[in-house]
């Protein structure tokens, strides 16, 4: 049995999580943490009489193997120290690390001797347009990533947009593309090493990405959507179950599939 403290667990992904878990007969929900939590409200989230319920990250006292976080961009680099100063293998849905951060805790857990797992995107969609994009871009060397997400996501661009760009820059050689003037700031997006990205935010939307790559007299168009947030659970599962598989702190979902 495999048991797992949800950080975030009222939030739209910490309650899908929180349902899929109950489901498995592999994993169990010892504990859930989040600051505005009490008995009452985990209870009608749907938390179990016997799980524990915190809301003091340093109240967390309690037997687990993973710490599986949904929370905020504000949060997540506190809650991911906590959990490897603790011993638990983080799995972290939560984006908006900066690289600075993600150095920190990757020295810390090579510290501490605890692996874990930074998963940008859950969803095998995604994981597969990044693959794809690496691939391409050995071949078209001019690209620009859009991102659509639903309009209350806190953070821009997505972690999975960063990680695509960041992706494609490791293969292609860094240059400008167009040289148009901007003559509204911001219009031609943000820029990394002369990839664009852009970020729309839209209701109706939950996570979708396009790359675009361009060519002489042809383009090639990647994308892939989520639809719903049940689509990153079967990512979710399996990072969970196979997080002890991994021995330092590591980036991508693709490090266990
Ligand atoms: P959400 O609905 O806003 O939920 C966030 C939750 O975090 C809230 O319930 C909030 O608790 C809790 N929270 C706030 N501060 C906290 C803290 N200091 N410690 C612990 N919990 C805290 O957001 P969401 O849609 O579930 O998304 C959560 C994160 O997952 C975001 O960063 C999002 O970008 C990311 N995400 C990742 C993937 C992926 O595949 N990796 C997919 C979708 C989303 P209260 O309710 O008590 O305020």
């Amino acid at each position: 049995m495999i048991k797992v403290i949800i950080a975030g667990f009222r939030g739209a992904m910490g309650q899908q999580a929180l349902q899929m878990i109950k489901e498995q007969d592999n994993l169990e929900v010892v504990a859930v943490y989040s600051p505005s939590a009490n008995a009452e409200n985990a209870q009608a989230a749907g938390v179990e009489a016997d799980t524990q319920v915190f809301n003091q990250l340093e109240d967390i006292k309690v037997e687990a193997d993973v710490w599986l976080d949904f929370t905020t961009p504000a949060a997540v680099f506190e809650n991911t120290k906590f959990a490897i100063e603790h011993g638990y293998q983080p799995v972290i849905g939560t984006t908006g690390l900066t690289d600075q951060q993600e150095e920190e805790l990757m020295n810390l857990a090579s510290d501490k001797k605890v692996g874990g797992l930074i998963v940008p995107n859950f969803s095998l969609s995604a994981v597969l347009l990044m693959k794809f994009s690496e691939e391409a871009a050995q071949y078209f060397s001019d690209v620009e990533v859009i991102e659509m997400h639903h309009e209350d996501k806190k953070d821009a661009p997505s972690g999975t947009a960063l990680m695509t760009a960041k992706r494609i820059d490791k293969v292609r050689k860094a240059h400008e593309q167009g040289d148009s003037k901007e003559t509204m700031p911001g219009v031609r997006g943000a820029d990394l090493n002369g990839i664009r990205i852009h970020a729309v935010r839209l209701p109706g939307y939950v996570a979708h990405e396009q790359v675009l790559f361009g060519g002489e007299g042809e383009a090639l168009t990647i994308r892939q959507d989520s639809f719903n947030r049940s689509s990153f659970m079967k990512g979710v599962k399996l990072a969970i179950e196979k997080v002890h598989t991994v021995d330092k702190l590591t980036i991508g979902l693709e490090q266990v599939m």
